[in-house]
């Protein structure tokens, strides 16, 4: 018996709403999928009609496929699907293959037929094969809200039939909405914030403050390991290392203890501006919420942002704690966040901070700090690190690939 072929077909949304550059972002797309896929089975993927198709996939392990296509942001899902001939005795076949042994209670069919010559609309097939399942396995037809979506495609004389499926983050692929400079705490919400522009298509490179050796480094080991996280969204990362602990000591010893909080902040931002200079990078991102912390008020964002020369992107601005909470338990972040560490801020934190900067107070007090060098020292002496996300081989050079529309 003739083995069935089995390919991955993928769904995209947001990038089909685009105009003029609609390929640009398609072709994006299918090199990040490639990517992610490196090292599994597959023989190509193709783009046709708004659809991808992984092709020559291995059923068995469709787990491992699924999990990493679930990272590739701009997918909306993917379905395993098997490939049959275009005839109907074999989609009703396949279709209660599938199906079997199966617990669920509701279905629906979900046709579509791009092979126009087929003699039956998709209608048509969704109601025969329908009425098939309905006969043999005798199970209610739910279109809204079903336990199973049995999706079948008839593409170029073929017939596509899947059910198994895994949902994506949608958004746009990793790479075609520019660079931006992460500023990634080892807490709960700076990974997060790094995860929504991902989600966004913005390439991160990462920055992270310490003050060792006041503190110890494991904040430097745990923001490895969440990076490690991030790279399995964006394939590899870059950490900057910078050392903030002089910078900090000289506003400690020039400055009122109050505005401690906010002339590190202001530090911070400055440094990563610097940095982004250096690569030509237009924005920061940072994780702050709006009324999170005593440093998070509006006055208080208001004079950190002014200490930089790009804007500074602030995904969770208007989320709740438990909101960001559950977001990092979701995107595998949240379990290193919560290993203890020593924060470069609250190691020196005092006991009144300021909750309302008053901006031209911090101006002037920062004005009359003399940091002579402090900053090109601490850039100079920042350690770099390129994280990848390990487990994965990079694809094999002997697979074909096409993108055919
Ligand atoms: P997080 O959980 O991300 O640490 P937080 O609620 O603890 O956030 P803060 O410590 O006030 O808030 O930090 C606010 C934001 O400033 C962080 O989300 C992060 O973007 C940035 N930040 C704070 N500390 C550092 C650091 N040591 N290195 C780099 N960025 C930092
Ligand atoms: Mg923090």
């Amino acid at each position: 018996m003739a083995v069935t072929p089995y390919c991955i077909l993928i769904h995209y949304h947001e990038i089909s709403l685009k105009g003029k550059n609609r390929r640009w972002f398609e072709k994006r797309l299918l090199k990040n999928i490639r990517t992610q896929l490196g090292g599994l089975p597959y023989s190509s993927v193709q783009h046709n009609a708004s659809r991808i198709f992984c092709f020559g996939v291995e059923k068995m392990q469709w787990k491992a496929y699924g999990s990493r296509l679930k990272r590739v942001m701009g997918i909306k899902h993917a379905t395993l699907m098997s490939q049959v001939s275009a005839e109907m005795d074999c989609i009703k076949d396949e279709v209660l293959k599938q199906l079997e042994g199966r617990a669920f209670d509701s279905f629906r069919i979900s046709a579509r037929r791009q092979y126009k010559e087929f003699p039956l609309t998709s209608q048509e097939i969704n109601e025969a094969i329908g009425t098939a399942v309905i006969s043999t396995y005798n199970k209610k037809v739910n279109l809204k809200h079903a336990d199973i979506d049995v999706m079948i495609q008839l593409i170029k004389g073929m017939a596509y039939v899947g059910c198994d499926r895994i949902y994506g983050y949608g958004g746009l692929p990793v790479g075609c909405s520019e660079k931006a400079i992460s500023m990634i705490s080892s807490g709960i919400d700076s990974p997060v914030a790094s995860f929504e522009m991902l989600k966004r298509g913005v390439d991160l490179t990462y920055v992270h403050f310490h003050s060792a050796p006041a503190t110890n480094r494991q904040s430097i080991r745990n923001v490895k390991g969440i990076l490690k996280v991030m790279a399995t969204y964006q394939i590899r990362c870059k950490l900057h290392l910078v050392p903030l602990l002089e910078i900090q000591q000289k506003i400690m010893a020039d400055a009122p203890n109050k505005l401690w909080v906010i002339l590190f902040r202001r530090a911070m931002v400055k440094l990563a501006c610097m940095l982004a200079d250096k690569e030509d990078i237009p924005a920061l991102v940072s994780g702050e919420s709006v009324g999170q912390v005593a440093s998070q008020t509006l006055s208080n964002i208001r004079a950190t942002s002014d200490a930089g020369d790009r804007p500074i992107l602030r995904p969770l601005s208007g989320m709740n704690k438990d909101e960001i909470v559950e977001k990092a338990e979701k995107i595998g972040s949240y379990e290193i966040s919560i290993e203890p560490y020593d924060d470069c801020c609250s190691f020196f934190i005092p006991m009144h901070p300021e909750t309302k900067a008053d901006l031209d107070r911090v101006r002037k007090t920062e004005a009359g700090i003399e940091f002579g060098n402090l900053f090109q020292n601490a850039l100079e002496n920042t350690e770099f690190e390129s994280i990848d996300c390990g487990d994965y081989k990079l694809k094999k050079t002997n697979m074909t690939e096409a993108v055919h529309d």
